[in-house]
C-alpha cells in the first residue's frame, strides 16, 4: 500500500539526529616501542576508534571519535538519514506519478515492464 504524504512527513520530522557519511571501526599500532600493539606474535591493537567520514561543501572531512555517546549518535545519525532518503524516494515517486497525464504514466509503466519481459531468458 502507498504511503501517504502526511504519514512520510510525519516519519521524516522524527528522524533525529540526522549524519550523512560513513562509520568505520578502525584498529591502529601506536608506533611505541615496548607497546603491546608492537608484539610481533600476539599484537593487541589500540582500539576500537571509529572513523566518521562525510562530505561538507564538497570536500571530504573525517572525524575520529572514541566509543560511546558521540559515535553512537552518529551510528544512528546515517541509519536515520538512509531512512530518511528512502522516504524522498518515495515522495518524489508519488510527486512525479502525479506531474504526467494518466495516460502518460500508464505508458511508462507498460515500458518498463515489457523492458523487464526482455531480460528473461
Ligand atoms: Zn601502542
Amino acid at each position: 500500500m502507498e504511503m501517504k504524504h502526511s504519514a512520510i512527513f510525519e516519519e521524516m520530522i522524527k528522524l533525529t539526529p540526522l549524519c550523512s557519511g560513513t562509520l568505520r571501526e578502525q584498529y591502529f599500532s601506536c608506533g611505541k616501542k615496548n607497546c603491546r600493539c608492537q608484539d610481533n606474535e600476539t599484537p593487541k591493537l589500540h582500539g576500537p576508534y571509529y572513523v566518521w567520514a562525510r562530505l561538507v561543501g564538497g570536500r571530504r572531512v573525517s572525524r575520529t571519535l572514541r566509543p560511546g555517546r558521540e559515535a553512537d549518535n552518529v551510528k544512528e545519525g546515517i541509519q536515520n538519514y538512509r531512512r530518511f532518503q528512502d522516504l524522498i524516494c518515495e515522495l518524489l515517486r508519488q510527486e512525479e506519478n502525479q506531474v504526467l497525464s494518466p495516460e502518460r504514466s500508464a505508458n511508462e509503466v507498460s515500458k518498463k515492464n515489457s523492458r523487464k519481459r526482455y531480460r528473461k531468458p
